[in-house]
């Protein structure tokens, strides 16, 4: 669809304000250095073996990547970065990054830490959404099991129960404290029992407004067909849909996993497709928001752009509470700057944890950035021109 831009996305002073020339010549490092896909590769199997080795590399991912990429090991740690993102409108949502825990005891805690970024948004206004992923709080094993409908052990319908009764105690908090709590999405084989679960929160918790969210990844090619399902349940069971809009993260894995099992790839057969299911959801949300909230989670200038004309030709305010607009820290800031200049709602996820636990995450937005053409990403484009701009390079 042609669209006329209402908003500028290349201002890449109000993009960077919130960077001093220090951090923003440290950003150029990183993203040149993750551009480059040789480079990108030693540079994150180094890390792994590092980390692995216990060898003492912690202080300089900490003060490279992770201080780029993340808010800081605690949500203590985190607030300067909320108040820093705050001064320009720019919220956050606290992402407690520890990924591939196991055990009954580290899913306890993790549930323990969620609970406590609820506490945080309550004090700090700048903190409008929460967010969790299910595999923080149960086995993945365990839902790939419930997807496959194989008979669960007594041990494992025990573990099951334990998974939904940490999902419902944060979204009751969520509940209680009116603080809207995002539900990420996965891998596609353990994904049912995920939605499975978002939609008994749904019912139980959404019957004013939207607080728990689900996470629809317009990269498969049945979720928009999802996505008007889940709308007729949330009119038939009266209750508000939420709905996190992303395209997906595990598209390499997903077609892996399809090849070797032998069973269709369920991810769109190109890019164009992704694209195009990504903005028909979001067109769906805005011609449906009298039950629907969206966040738009993309780093896509053209989905973001169409956003905000789709918004403006139904007549709502730009900074209608139902509608929010989210991107990583670290990345787009062209996008999300910009946005929350022209009085758009816009949160940044701002990931905290140990620097071992989220290293998984940080190697993701490596292979994210780097590129595979050769040319340079959009981030060093734009973190090139502001540095030039600043006459700091
Ligand atoms: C706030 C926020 C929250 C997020 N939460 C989640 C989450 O809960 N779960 C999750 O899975 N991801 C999540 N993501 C990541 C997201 O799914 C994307 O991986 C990432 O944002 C890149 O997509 P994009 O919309 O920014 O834009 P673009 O960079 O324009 O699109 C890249 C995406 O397009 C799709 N794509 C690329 N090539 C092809 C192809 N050949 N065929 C089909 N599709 C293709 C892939 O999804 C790829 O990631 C989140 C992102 C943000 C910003």
């Amino acid at each position: 669809m042609e669209i006329v831009p209402s908003i500028q996305f290349d201002d890449t002073q109000v993009a960077f304000s919130y960077k001093n020339d220090r951090e923003l010549k440290k950003a150029n490092f990183i993203f040149s250095l993750v551009n480059n896909p040789t480079v990108s590769a030693i540079a994150t199997s180094l890390a792994k073996i590092s980390l692995a080795l216990h060898l003492p590399v912690k202080g300089l991912i900490r003060m490279t990547v992770f201080e780029h990429f993340c808010g800081g090991e605690t949500i203590e740690e985190s607030e300067k970065m909320i108040e820093k993102l705050a001064r320009f409108k720019v919220g956050t949502i606290l992402d407690y990054s520890v990924e591939g825990e196991d055990d009954e005891v580290s899913f306890d805690k993790t549930t323990q830490e969620l609970l406590s970024t609820f506490d945080e948004a309550k004090k700090n206004s700048s903190v409008p959404f929460c967010v969790f992923k299910v595999t923080g709080l149960g086995a993945s094993d365990l839902l790939e099991k419930i997807v496959a409908k194989s008979s669960l052990s007594g041990d494992e319908a025990a573990a099951f129960e334990r998974i939904r009764s940490r999902v419902d105690s944060i979204c009751k908090k969520a509940y209680e404290l009116q603080i809207p709590v995002l539900i990420d999405a996965e891998d596609s084989w353990i994904q049912n029992p995920i939605d499975e679960l978002a939609y008994e929160m749904m019912q139980k918790y959404n019957g004013q407004k939207a607080v728990v969210f689900n996470t629809f990844q317009m990269y498969r090619a049945d979720m928009l067909g999802n996505l008007r399902n889940a709308f007729h349940e949330a009119a038939m069971y009266n209750y508000f849909l939420g709905v996190k809009m992303v395209r997906g993260a595990y598209m390499e894995k997903e077609a892996e996993r399809a090849a070797r099992i032998g069973y269709a790839n369920p991810i769109h057969p190109n890019k164009q497709a992704s694209d195009d299911s990504f903005n028909k959801g979001l067109a769906f949300c805005i011609d449906n928001k009298q039950r629907i909230s969206v966040m738009c989670g993309s780093h896509n200038e053209y989905s973001n752009q169409y956003l905000t004309v789709l918004m403006n030709k139904h007549g709502m305010a730009n900074n209608d509470n139902r509608v929010w607009f989210a991107q990583l820290l670290g990345m787009s800031d062209n996008i999300s700057f910009n946005l929350a200049k022209a009085g758009y709602n816009v949160a940044k996820y701002v990931p905290y944890g140990p620097v071992e636990s989220v290293m998984p995450y940080l190697l993701r937005r490596a292979s994210e950035n780097t590129s595979v053409a050769g040319q340079s990403s959009r981030e060093l484009i734009l973190i090139r021109k502001e540095l030039k701009r600043r006459k700091a390079i």
